[in-house]
């Protein structure tokens, strides 16, 4: 429409709502859909946490909570922070409790970007990051990630990329879509990287509590010398099973949390007040529903990895965190991801992500989700399987 602000030419709609909005219609057709394309747990809140916010809805806390959240839940996270990822963060002024992770990264993005300004992407990443800064008018800056190389973030990238208008460096770790993790190694890179060229730090880790075989995770704030360039962002998302509630927050230092609050007064006044009492229950209650999660998503994961790797033409390295399989494509003879991705919703039913969708460095690859059932994922790699054999 060009009676919509400019500022919405260079935003596309996003490509995981696309996939979302075709699997609803094609089941509203009757038609039989399994769905890999989405990134949400298939697990419900755990009962403990769905009790508290039902409790509080009783009781009456049903009103305005203060802007940056409800105290109790600010000393939680506070406390989680320091203890899970040695962050140091006053509850009174370095956090800012956001309705979901999602709200809590434009925020940051919003605080620390003037127009013109650029934010390196790491690619191939979730889709909103691009989006999000060209709504505030910023400059995304891909950095495109190499396959053959495990996604690495190196130095040599980051080197190419930035600019004297570079303001901050996004990432994301556990990744969407390609389920790595930081190493020792990249963690390093980052911090020196940012050290020397004065660069911003936004840390988006909301796969945090999904992650494999022991693997460590990195929190940026924690590296050297980036506790004061940092904004962490978080949810309760993805480890707790609240999609739909909207729970999130931002930490980071004072002077630009301050700033970040008068986002969250101008445009949200506070995060739902049984939501937040929710968010107390997840963190200072017991763990075990998300250490059993993660469990069955690494059963999952053992699956997709194994029947990814037996299909003709296809290679998947399993991923160390959150609940993505990115598997390499090009040995099946699709030109680009979006049409085996079509090819293969139209053929078995089974939809999945192009990993086009992600930005550069995606293309080549799809991602599957495995936040669905055992069964599911089994009839699906399997029809997958049955058609690409198939193929002349
Ligand atoms: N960041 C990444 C990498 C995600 O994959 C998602 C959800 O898909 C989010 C942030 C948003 O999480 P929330 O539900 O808290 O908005």
């Amino acid at each position: 429409s060009n009676r919509a602000a400019s500022r919405f030419s260079t935003v596309g709609a996003s490509a995981t709502y696309a996939v979302f909005d075709l699997v609803a219609e094609l089941r509203a057709q009757g038609v039989e859909v399994f769905d890999l394309g989405g990134g949400e747990p298939d697990f419900d809140t755990p009962e403990h946490v769905v009790d508290e916010a039902v409790g509080a809805l009783r009781e009456g806390f049903t009103h305005y909570t203060p802007s940056r959240g409800v105290p109790a839940l600010l000393e939680a996270i506070a406390q989680k922070l320091a203890k899970d990822n040695g962050v140091m963060a006053d509850p009174a002024s370095d956090i800012v409790v956001t309705p979901s992770a999602k709200h809590a990264l434009f925020a940051a993005l919003l605080t620390v970007l003037d127009p013109g300004d650029e934010l390196l992407v790491p690619t191939p990443s979730w889709v909103s990051y691009t989006a999000m800064a060209r709504l505030i008018g910023a400059r995304p800056v891909q950095v495109a990630l190499d396959g053959g190389n495990g996604f690495r973030i190196t130095r040599e990238l980051l080197e190419a990329h930035v600019t004297p208008r570079t303001k901050a460096l996004l990432v994301n770790s556990p990744n969407n879509p390609t389920g790595r993790a930081l190493t020792a190694e990249e963690a390093r890179v980052i911090s020196q990287f940012a050290v020397e060229h004065d660069v911003l730090l936004i840390a988006d880790e909301i796969y945090e509590k999904i992650l494999y075989d022991g693997t460590e995770h990195r929190s940026l704030a924690a590296l050297p010398s980036c506790a004061d360039r940092t904004i962490t962002v978080n949810g309760f998302s993805k480890g707790y099973a609240m999609t739909g509630w909207r729970l999130g927050y931002a930490a980071g230092p004072t002077d630009l949390m301050t700033e970040l609050l008068k986002v969250a007064q101008h445009t949200v006044g506070c995060t739902g007040s049984f939501v937040q009492r929710g968010g107390i229950a997840a963190l200072t209650g017991p763990q075990d529903p998300v250490e059993e999660m993660t469990r069955q998503y690494a059963t999952r994961r053992d699956l997709v990895v194994d029947g990814l790797n037996s299909l003709p033409g296809v290679t998947c390295s399993p991923p160390d965190g959150a609940f993505y399989a990115f598997a390499d494509i090009r040995g099946t003879g699709f030109t680009d991801s979006s049409s085996f991705a079509q090819w293969v919703l139209k053929e078995t039913g089974v939809a999945l992500m192009p990993g086009s969708a992600f930005g550069p460095g995606g293309e080549g690859y799809v991602r599957l989700s495995f936040a669905t059932s055992a069964e599911v994922l089994g009839t699906a790699l399997e029809r997958v399987g049955v058609a690409l054999g198939g193929r002349p």
